[in-house]
């Protein structure tokens, strides 16, 4: 190995550092062995070196990288959610490679506002007298419950005081933003009068409603509609807060989203500010979104909390480009935005795809067909509905599916499939046409092929 890593720095390979070199090489010689082992002999020759240069340039010092998602969940939170569009990479990498307009005024050439053309497409998109974007939702709702109502209290029904992934367990974060909670009515039913009861008590600053997100209620419940819990919250002159979620902005009816509730609505229902996601269902990067009653969002702009949360110049242009093509209609939003492509793609073009890869996997030893299977939105949206999909199921003599998995993610690049039915699936709906001779190369050395 330090002959090799002493080879590798001459021919130029060593600008990554000696342990990014060092693993890039453990790898290429792992694929030499292995083509040995099968009866192709190689040698330490030009392809050995170009396949340690490919490897270098696919898998940096750092962990963070492209994976291919074979899961079929599309907004993947284990593997970054949304992928972003084109525009928006670009927006972000001019702004991260240089100096920005973040939070100048040009004219006048002093500080101005934080990303003004973030809030003005949020208005315009949401029909919100104003916006403001955090580093995430967590943070957004975080961020509104300690503007609104520190040191008092919040009013939450009990059915939605639910956990959402590891450490955001709505009664922590209230306690987080220095509140306390007032729960209403019971597990399973919630009523107006509830909300009234809490009301009453002066001490209550704001009222939450919580999108259960991937969690549902089913047989004897009730719930209180947003339009008559902001009516109430008006007649008590205490803000409603709705943590939407998942974010759909509005109108156009994306495969798997029917039913989720969609900023537009709530604000019109008379939500006095809704919390939102950047990287779900708006398919652009990580962000937390806040839009509403301009006096409420001035609140939140001002608390000492806001600046704790604030975002990066790179993600504002990424958001800022992504808000852009949300403004240029449904039909750009299904074609240009990668997840909303993803959820938006027929499943018969997706078994073309797959049954053509199917011909090129299949071999002796092995199995590979093109099957229909069931994709999902994921990130807690539309928890219950499947996407009809197709993909490909693998399964290799002598290997057990969870082996063959295993194999697929310590490919590099990492292939995440999805284990099921005792085989091996690979779902093509969250697998982007460009992703395929990669895909194909990376199988068939798993299966043993190459
Ligand atoms: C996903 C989600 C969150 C957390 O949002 P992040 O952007 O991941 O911080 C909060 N509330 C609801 C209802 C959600 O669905």
């Amino acid at each position: 190995m330090n002959d090799l890593l002493a080879a590798g720095e001459e021919r130029g390979l060593g600008d990554s550092g000696r342990e990014a070199l060092r693993r890039a090489l453990a790898a290429a010689l792992d694929e030499l062995r292995r083509d040995c082992r099968r009866g192709r002999p190689r040698e330490l020759d030009d392809s050995f070196w170009s396949r340690v240069g490919e490897l270098l340039a696919v898998a940096p010092a750092v962990g963070v990288r492209p994976v291919i998602n074979a899961t079929g969940v599309v907004l993947h939170t284990n593997l970054g959610r949304a992928p972003w569009a084109p525009e928006a990479v670009r927006a972000a990498a001019a702004a991260a490679g240089g100096y920005a307009v973040v939070e100048i005024d040009l004219a006048g050439g002093g500080r101005g506002e934080r990303a003004p053309g973030v809030a003005a497409q949020l208005r315009r998109l949401t029909g919100a007298e104003d916006a403001l974007a955090v580093n995430n939702n967590a943070a957004a709702v975080l961020l509104a419950l300690s503007a609104l109502a520190r040191g008092r209290k919040v009013a939450v029904a009990r059915s939605e005081l639910v956990e959402i992934g590891g450490s955001y367990r709505m009664p922590e974060v209230v306690a987080a933003a220095g509140a306390r909670t007032v729960e209403c009515g019971t597990t399973n039913r919630v009523h107006l009068r509830d909300f009234a009861a809490a009301l009453e008590d002066p001490e209550v600053a704001c009222v939450l409603k919580v999108h259960p997100s991937n969690f549902r209620l089913e047989g004897f419940t009730a719930a209180v509609e947003p339009a008559e819990l902001a009516e109430l919250c008006r007649a008590h002159a205490v803000p409603l807060v709705f943590d939407l979620g998942s974010g759909v902005l509005g109108g156009d009816d994306l495969p798997g989203t029917a039913g989720e509730p969609n900023v537009r609505a709530a604000l019109a229902a008379g939500c006095d500010l809704v919390t939102f996601s950047g990287d779900k269902l708006l398919g652009g990067p990580q962000a937390g979104l806040v839009a509403g009653a301009a006096p409420l969002v001035r609140r939140l702009r001002r608390d000492v909390l806001a600046r704790c949360l604030r975002l990066d110049k790179s993600i504002l242009a990424a958001l800022e480009a992504t808000l852009g093509l949300h403004a240029l209609g449904p039909a750009a939003v299904r074609r240009r935005l990668p997840a909303l492509r993803a959820l938006a793609a027929d499943p018969a073009e997706l078994h073309r795809r797959a049954a053509a890869l199917a011909a090129r996997l299949a071999g002796p030893g092995r199995s590979c067909e093109a099957v229909a299977c069931e994709s999902r939105v994921g990130s807690g949206a539309a928890p219950t509905v499947l996407v009809p999909s197709a993909g490909l199921r693998l399964r290799v003599e002598r290997l057990a599916p969870v082996e063959l998995a295993a194999r697929l993610r310590r490919s590099e690049p990492p292939v995440i499939p999805r284990v099921q039915d005792e085989a091996v699936l690979l779902d093509l709906r969250t697998v982007a046409p460009g992703e395929e001779e990669t895909l194909v190369r990376v199988c068939l050395d798993a299966l043993g092929a190459t």
